[in-house]
C-alpha cells in the first residue's frame, strides 16, 4: 500500500464512521472471509459496519463467524440502499469493477461515498478513492491481513478475524498449492494459526461437508468430462436438467473444474453450467503455466479473473456455448502447447 493511502485511511478511520462492505456477486471463501474479517476489525474500532452481499452465499460458508449478520441485497434492496446512501465509506473487496456487484451496481455507482477497493484481480477499474490492488497476492484475505498490519493493528487480530482470513487464503490457493502461494503467504498463515485460527477445523468445515446429492452430481460431471484432442484442453458440462435431478444448491459445483486440470498433459480446463433462471451459461476456466484464462475470458466470454483462474458467461445455449469454445481453441494452439 502507498504511504499516502495509509495516512488517508488512518485519518478516515480516526473517528467512528458508517461503513458498508461489499463482496462480489456469488461470493466465494475469499470474498466472504475478507469482508467478514474487515467487518469484525472495523467494528472493534467503534465503526458502524454493514456487510451487504449482492446475492446469497453458498451453504459451505454458513459456519463462518458472524455470517448471519450479512445482508443479502437481492432480498433486502430498500434497507440495503439506505445503508449505501448513508455510508461515509464503502469498501469493495475481492473484485475491481462495479459490474461484479450484480444488482447492486446501480446503487454503488450512484453513491456519493468514499470508496476503498482491496483486490487481487487483474485490470482494476478506477472507481475507488483508494485502490489497494495487488495482482501478485494469492487472495484478498492476505491483503486484508496486510491492510490491518499497515494500519498498525496486527495485534488486534482476534481468533474470529484469523479464522475468516485463514478460510479465504486456504480456498483461493487451493489449500496452499497454486503458484500465487508464497513464503509470505505461509508466514501470514502461521501467524493466523498463532492468533487462533483452528486450521484443522476450518479444513473440515469447508471440505468435509459434502452432501450425497453433491457427490452424485460430481459423478455426472466426471461422466461428462471431455478432452479436446491435440489442444491439451478438457471441459465439463452440466445442464439444468442434470442440476435439478441432483438437487443442486449454490456452491455444489465448487472445485469441479479442477478435475479436468488434474488430467496428465492437460493445461486448460473449463466447466459450463447452465443457469436457466438467469438465462445464461456460467463458465469457470482454469489453466496451468502461462496460458492466460483471464485474457481468454475477457476476449470471448465477457469475464475475467487471474492468469490461471477466471470466470465468464455466455447467453448462447449450453450446446452452442461449447461449440463456440471448441471453435475458438485452435487459435490458441501455440500457447496451449507451451
Ligand atoms: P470461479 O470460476 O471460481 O467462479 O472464478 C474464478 C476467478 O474468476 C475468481 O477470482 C472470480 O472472482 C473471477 N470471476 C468469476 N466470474 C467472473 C466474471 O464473470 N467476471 C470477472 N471479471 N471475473 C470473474
Ligand atoms: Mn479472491
Amino acid at each position: 500500500m502507498k504511504n499516502e493511502d495509509i495516512s488517508e485511511l488512518k485519518e478516515l478511520l480516526g473517528t467512528p464512521r458508517k461503513i458498508v462492505i461489499v463482496p462480489h456477486k456469488g461470493p466465494d471463501g475469499d470474498a466472504m472471509g475478507a469482508t467478514l474479517a474487515l467487518k469484525l476489525f472495523l467494528e472493534a474500532q467503534e465503526h458502524h459496519v454493514q456487510l451487504i452481499s449482492p446475492n446469497q452465499y453458498p451453504d459451505f460458508l454458513k459456519w463462518m463467524p458472524y455470517q448471519e449478520e450479512v445482508l443479502i441485497y437481492e432480498n433486502n434492496k430498500e434497507r440495503a440502499d439506505d445503508y449505501i446512501e448513508e455510508a461515509d465509506a464503502i469498501f469493495t473487496l475481492d473484485f475491481n469493477h462495479l459490474s461484479r456487484a450484480g444488482e447492486m451496481q446501480e446503487s454503488l455507482e450512484a453513491a456519493d461515498s468514499f470508496f476503498v477497493m482491496i483486490d487481487h484481480h487483474q485490470q482494476p477499474g478506477d472507481y475507488a478513492n483508494i485502490t489497494y490492488s495487488d495482482t501478485t497476492m494469492c487472495s484478498t484475505c492476505q491483503m486484508v491481513y496486510h491492510f490491518i498490519e499497515h494500519l498498525g493493528y496486527a495485534e488486534k487480530i482476534t481468533p474470529q478475524i484469523a479464522t475468516c482470513l485463514y478460510t479465504g487464503i486456504m480456498t483461493d490457493t487451493g489449500s496452499f498449492r497454486y503458484r500465487s502461494t508464497t513464503s509470505l503467504t505461509h508466514k501470514v498463515v502461521a501467524d493466523l494459526i498463532e492468533k487462533g485460527a483452528d486450521n484443522t477445523t476450518i479444513h473440515e468445515n469447508i471440505y468435509d461437508t459434502n452432501t450425497y446429492s453433491k457427490l452424485q452430481l460430481l459423478g455426472v460431471a466426471l461422466n461428462n468430462l471431455k478432452i479436446v484432442e491435440g489442444l491439451r484442453t478438457a471441459y465439463i458440462t452440466l445442464s439444468q436438467e442434470e442440476l435439478d435431478r441432483h438437487n443442486f444448491k449454490k456452491g455444489d459445483t465448487e472445485g469441479f473444474v479442477n478435475y479436468g486440470l488434474s488430467l496428465e498433459g492437460i493445461v486448460f480446463a473449463a466447466i459450463f453450467i447452465e443457469n436457466q433462471a438467469e438465462n445464461m451459461v456460467k463458465i469457470s476456466l482454469r489453466s496451468k503455466g502461462t496460458f492466460s484464462v483471464n485474457e481468454f475470458s475477457r476476449m470471448h466470454f465477457s469475464g475475467g479473473g487471474h492468469t490461471n483462474a477466471a470466470g465468464g458467461k455466455s447467453h448462447l445455449s449450453l450446446q452452442e456455448t461449447v461449440e463456440k469454445f471448441i471453435s475458438i481453441l485452435p487459435e490458441y494452439k501455440t500457447s496451449l502447447s507451451k
